[in-house]
C-alpha cells in the first residue's frame, strides 16, 4: 500500500517539505557542468527540502573575498578554471558538515566533483550513519552553458544568480533577494568558461560512474524554463534514483 507521503505527492523515505522532520537526514547532490543551473534550483531545493546548501565554489569565492589564507591559497585555481586541490576542498567540506544545520541533511552543490572527493565524503557520510540518497544530474548542451555563463550575474552577497535575458532580476542589476549590486564572476570569461568545461568531462564526469553504481543517479534534462527543470528535479527525487548498474549507452553522448 502507498504511504500517505506517496498517496501525497511527496519523497518517499518518509521525506517531507519545508523543513518538517524527517525519518533521516537528506543527503542531495545537484551534479552538473558549470552552468548548468545547480546553483539557481539549489535555491528551491534549500526551501522545499529544509537543509542546506553547501556549494564548494561559494564557500571558496566566500574565503577570496575575506582574504583568509585558505582564500590567498585557492584563488589561482579559481582564476585560472582548474580544480582546487582534494585535501584543501575535502577540509573544507569537513569543517562545514561539522556545522549544526547539516544535521537535518545537505545538498551538495558542485561537490563532489572528483572521485577521490565522492570516496571521501561517502567515507564522511558513512562513519556519521548516513548515505547519499540521490544524485541529480543536470544536462545542459556546451554551447548552452557558455552562452549562459557569458551572461551571468551573480550576487556577491548571497551568491544567487541571475541572467538579462535568461533570468533577469526584477530590478536593473541588484539582486532580488537583498538589492546588492550584481557581478560578473572573472572565471565566466568565455575561456576560462570552456576551460572549465573541459576539467569537468575530465575530472568531474567519473564522479558520475562512481554513483551510478550505487543507483542513487536521475538524469534531468536542464533544458527549459527553471520551473520545469525544477519539477524534473522534484519528480526524480520523488521517482528515486536509477537501479544500479543498470545498463546505458555511451555515458554522455551529445550532451554535457
Ligand atoms: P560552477 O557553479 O559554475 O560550476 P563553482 O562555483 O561550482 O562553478 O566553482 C567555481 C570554481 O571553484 C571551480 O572552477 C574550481 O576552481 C573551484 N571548485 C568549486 N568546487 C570545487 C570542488 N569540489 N573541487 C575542486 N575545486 C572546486
Ligand atoms: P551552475 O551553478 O550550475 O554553474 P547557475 O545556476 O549559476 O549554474 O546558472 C548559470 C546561468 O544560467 C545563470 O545566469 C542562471 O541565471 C542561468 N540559468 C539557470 N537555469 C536556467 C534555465 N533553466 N534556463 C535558462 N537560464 C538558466
Amino acid at each position: 500500500m502507498a504511504s500517505s507521503d506517496e498517496a501525497r505527492g511527496r519523497p518517499r523515505t518518509g521525506l517531507k517539505e519545508g523543513g518538517v522532520k524527517r525519518a533521516h537526514p537528506l543527503h542531495l547532490t545537484l551534479f552538473g557542468p558549470p552552468g548548468s543551473g545547480k546553483g539557481t534550483q539549489a535555491n528551491y531545493l534549500v526551501e522545499h527540502f529544509g537543509i542546506p546548501q553547501v556549494s564548494t565554489g561559494d564557500l571558496f569565492r566566500g574565503e577570496i573575498k575575506t582574504a583568509t589564507e585558505l582564500g590567498q591559497r585557492v584563488k589561482g585555481y579559481l582564476d585560472r578554471g582548474d580544480l582546487v586541490p582534494d585535501e584543501i576542498t575535502l577540509d573544507l567540506v569537513r569543517r562545514r558538515l561539522e556545522q549544526p544545520d547539516c544535521a537535518k541533511g545537505v545538498l551538495f552543490d558542485g561537490f563532489p566533483r572528483t572521485v577521490a572527493q565522492a570516496r571521501e565524503l561517502d567515507r564522511m557520510l558513512r562513519q556519521a550513519g548516513r548515505r547519499m540518497d540521490h544524485v541529480l544530474f543536470v544536462r545542459v548542451p556546451e554551447e548552452t552553458l557558455v552562452s549562459r555563463m557569458a551572461g551571468r550575474l551573480t550576487c556577491p552577497t548571497c551568491s544567487r544568480t541571475y541572467h538579462p535575458e535568461l533570468a533577469p532580476p526584477e530590478n536593473d542589476l541588484v539582486c532580488d533577494n537583498d538589492g546588492t549590486p550584481l557581478v560578473q564572476r572573472e572565471d565566466d570569461r568565455p575561456e576560462t568558461a570552456r576551460r572549465r568545461i573541459k576539467v569537468y568531462m575530465d575530472q568531474t564526469l567519473p564522479v558520475l560512474e562512481h554513483y551510478r553504481g550505487q543507483g542513487v543517479v536521475s538524469d534531468i534534462d536542464g533544458v527549459g524554463t527553471i520551473e520545469e527543470v525544477r519539477d524534473r528535479i522534484l519528480q526524480a527525487i520523488e521517482n528515486g534514483g536509477d537501479p544500479p548498474h543498470a545498463p546505458r549507452g555511451s555515458e554522455e553522448g551529445a550532451r554535457t
